[in-house]
């Protein structure tokens, strides 16, 4: 007897167990609330043009299987190399450059990274379900149902997960767009240390390659926090701190708020993914670190363990 599988969440996670199912040869389908899938490899198209306002960019890390993934995506054109150089800004201003590991894009943005895991799955998209349990979607059958979502996302569609509730942190990017670059070509990204309102910025037209004139800029902690129920109103304190920062002498065109009430969990659990009978979580909370590489690695584990069962 071959799997059957629901998943609800069309982040990279559900359709990475989607996949490792129906590779199996299982059946899967994804349920998602959204207009188009993609959670939180999320891209808007502000002015005519798609900004990538969730995940800034994602890294390959040690995974043989997402390797592949990845040089296949890079191989078609939909993802390529970044930068392995950010710099870091210091509470009073300083700059220095910081290399680490490879950054990856997507030169049609992040979102067009899940499109195409989404490619021949099965998806019911714009349906927000309100209930799960084991074996069941909305009061119907629905072969071993798989939430890929945050945990405090999971929690509201059903009373019986055994599973300790874990904290999520905000986050608020704020999309700022020029009428020109005004900002040195090799910036590409910048991690911001004790500024009260930002914590990253990202070069949106380096990254994706077309050179378009727009930074997203996340914010710290306590401001995401701050803001949370108005976030159009943190855009005027990002949009000051980040001119100062990279010495920008005017004002941005044109802006956007974007709140991620869940955007990363305050600690990772170590676990690959959670498994009940009838009813199992995968995504970023399960693995080493909160990122894309992990969210894939959890959909694809859970969805082979449950292909195997
Ligand atoms: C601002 C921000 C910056 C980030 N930066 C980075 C970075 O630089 N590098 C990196 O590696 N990672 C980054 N991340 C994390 C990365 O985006 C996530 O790890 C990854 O996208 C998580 O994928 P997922 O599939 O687990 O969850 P999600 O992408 O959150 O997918 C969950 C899906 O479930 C759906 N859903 C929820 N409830 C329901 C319901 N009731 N019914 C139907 N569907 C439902 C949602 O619509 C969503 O599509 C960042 C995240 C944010 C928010």
């Amino acid at each position: 007897m071959t799997v059957d599988v629901t998943v609800v969440g069309g982040g990279i996670s559900g359709f990475a167990c989607a996949r490792a199912v129906r590779d199996a040869g299982g059946t899967a389908r994804v349920i998602d609330r959204g207009r188009r899938p993609g959670g939180r490899l999320a891209s808007r198209t502000i002015d005519g043009r798609a900004v990538d306002i969730g995940a800034s960019y994602f890294v390959v890390g040690d995974d043989e299987r997402f390797a592949r993934v990845v040089a296949d995506w890079e191989a078609r054109g939909i993802a390529r190399p970044w930068t392995d150089t950010f710099s870091a800004f210091d509470a009073d201003g300083t700059e220095t450059r910081k290399s680490g590991p490879m950054r990856w894009a997507a030169p049609a943005g992040s979102r067009s990274l899940v499109l195409d895991l989404a490619d021949g799955i099965d998806l019911e998209s714009g349906r927000e379900v309100e209930h799960v349990g084991p074996h069941r979607v909305d009061g119907k059958d629905a072969g071993e149902v798989v939430l890929a979502m945050p945990e405090p996302q999971a929690r509201r569609l059903g009373h019986g997960i055994p599973l300790a509730p874990q904290d999520w942190e905000p986050v608020i990017a704020v999309v700022l767009r020029w009428e020109e670059r005004r900002w040195p070509a090799d910036l590409h990204g910048a991690f911001v240390n004790g500024d009260p309102h930002v914590s990253f910025i990202a070069d949106d037209g380096d990254r994706r390659g077309d050179g378009a004139p727009v930074l997203v800029v996340h914010t710290a902690g306590d401001a995401a926090r701050g803001f949370l129920d108005d976030a159009a109103a943190v855009i005027a304190p990002v949009a000051a701190a980040t001119r100062r920062l990279l010495g920008i002498d005017a004002e941005p065109v044109s802006t956007h708020a974007h709140r991620w009430t869940f955007a990363r969990p305050v600690h990772v659990t170590g676990e690959p993914f959670f498994r009940s009978p009838g009813l199992s979580l995968c995504g970023d909370a399960w693995g080493e670190s909160p990122a894309v590489r992990t969210a894939w690695a959890s959909g694809d584990a859970l969805g082979r363990a449950l292909a195997a069962s």
